[in-house]
């Protein structure tokens, strides 16, 4: 998506004539298609930088969908943070005035008793907190009755990312673009210059500029060009599950249970489970984020339902090492937040499982602009929001190719921050986390 997104904005928005598009395989197949499709402005600290950013982006993903007819179907149903913890409430609370406040639209509170909460009005912008449980339940009746609070930010949906990704590249290839399936396996640089570029084929290419998206072969790219890259690479899944009884209506936001969860198990299982040391992990308390969004496509209703309850950094390899358990263990996370989906216990085995890699920076956000080597720059370390961002990081990759004036949040994607020694020694552990779904 991200390579897509930039050849498209070079070729097609700004003319420019002689942009080679290269992939290896079939252009949005390894990550861009896997994912859940989805775009958000709501976006944590610790500033407002990725707000900006994804304005940004969201506002030229509704300008395609004009100009494109539709021809991705985005929507804007929004994102739904629920809590069944009242002691989280203040928190929900805080967290959702600070992101209001980076510019996210304003935060609309509607407490007990209060009215005024309107969930189909689609072009709201901000969020709405809705800490009414009967209004909850009158909007959301499948949700469990435990839900005590539910944010609902509303310049968010989903769509279909290969539909995007693929108008994008026909516009592209109309407009004089050229597609080569190859893989970039040389890069020579001469005098911290770029000088040629070697494909596996044997072609041997001088390009005047080289733009990398290269997704979670972002680190090996590096190595090409004898630079270590500061990314990491996290195994992200989904499950897409059939829903023949239509337990999820098709016009709700995408649901996130924001507390942690026991998976729901009989007295009799837990006992089993727990029983062995390869499975009793499977009766221990999990992180939160478990999320589900409706799908019709095909003509089939399913729902996608992510989760990653293991983000442990790990090294690309494909086919993708999928834990057998992964699909019945998210069917059964998902049921604490939607208690009838319990309907679909033991269909784990024969649920479709896909996903791929997060490529991530240390501050979760993107590297985006020049390398040290001289005509090479960079549009990667996508992370997990790489389809929301593309359009943005497209248009701000080809400011610094064509020497228009940059917007204000590009130097926080640039290179350098990673060879900052006060930037690197103010970064925590929750920086990498930040804004992670
Ligand atoms: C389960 C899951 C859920 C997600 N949900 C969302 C979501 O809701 N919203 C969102 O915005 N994002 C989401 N994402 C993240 C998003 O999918 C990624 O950020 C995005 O796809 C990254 O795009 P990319 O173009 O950087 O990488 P990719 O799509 O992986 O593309 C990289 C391309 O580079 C090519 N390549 C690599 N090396 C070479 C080489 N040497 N020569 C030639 N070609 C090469 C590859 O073949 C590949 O086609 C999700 C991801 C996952 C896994």
């Amino acid at each position: 998506m991200a390579g897509v997104a930039t050849a498209f904005h070079l070729a097609v928005r700004l003319g420019i004539y002689g942009v080679l598009l290269v992939d290896e395989r079939d252009p949005l197949t390894l990550t861009s298609d896997k994912g859940t499709e989805a775009y958000r402005n709501w976006w944590p600290g610790p500033d407002d930088t990725m707000v900006r950013f994804m304005q940004r982006s969201i506002t030229l993903l509704e300008l395609l969908s004009l100009e494109s007819g539709h021809a991705f179907a985005m929507n804007r149903q929004g994102y739904a943070y629920l809590t069944g913890e009242p002691d989280r409430i203040p928190l929900m609370r805080r967290e959702a005035e600070t992101v209001s406040g980076f510019g996210a639209g304003l935060l609309r509170i509607h407490s007990t008793g209060g009215s005024g909460y309107d969930a189909s009005a689609s072009s709201l912008d901000g969020a709405d907190l809705v800490l009414d449980p009967s209004v909850i339940a009158e909007h959301l009746p499948f949700v469990t009755h435990r839900t005590v609070a539910m944010l609902h930010a509303r310049r968010c949906g989903w769509m279909d990312a290969r539909a995007l990704g693929h108008w994008m590249l026909d516009r592209f290839l109309e407009v004089g673009g050229r597609f080569v399936r190859d893989c970039v396996n040389a890069i020579d640089i001469r005098n911290d210059r770029l000088d040629r570029v070697v494909f596996a084929s044997g072609t041997v290419l001088y390009p005047g500029t080289l733009v990398f998206s290269t997704g979670p072969l972002f680190h090996e790219t590096g190595l090409l060009m004898g630079l270590k890259l500061p990314v990491s690479h996290e195994l992200h899944c989904k499950i897409i599950l059939p829903d023949p009884d239509r337990i999820i209506p098709a016009d709700i936001p995408m649901l996130i249970w924001t507390d942690p969860v026991f998976l729901s198990w009989t007295e009799e299982e837990k006992r089993r489970l727990s029983g062995h040391e390869d499975t009793r992990w499977l009766t221990d308390k999990f992180p939160a984020g478990v999320h589900l969004r409706p799908r019709h496509r095909d003509g089939r209703d399913t729902i996608l339902g992510v989760w990653t309850y293991d983000r442990n950094p790990c090294s690309p390899v494909w086919p993708l090492p999928i834990n057998p358990h992964y699909a019945e263990t998210v069917i059964r996370a998902l049921t604490v937040m939607v208690p009838r989906l319990s309907a679909y216990f033991g269909k784990g085995g024969e649920t479709f499982v896909d996903g791929g890699y997060y490529c991530k920076t240390k501050d979760n956000r993107p590297l985006i602009g020049p390398l040290p080597v001289q005509n090479i720059y960079v549009n990667a370390a996508l992370s997990g929001y790489g389809v929301m961002a593309a359009q943005a990081a497209a248009e701000l990759v080809a400011g610094y190719l064509t020497g228009e004036p940059l917007p204000a949040y590009a130097p926080a994607f640039r290179f350098e921050r990673f060879q900052d020694p006060v930037y690197l020694a103010s970064l925590t552990a929750r920086d990498g986390m930040e804004g992670q779904l």
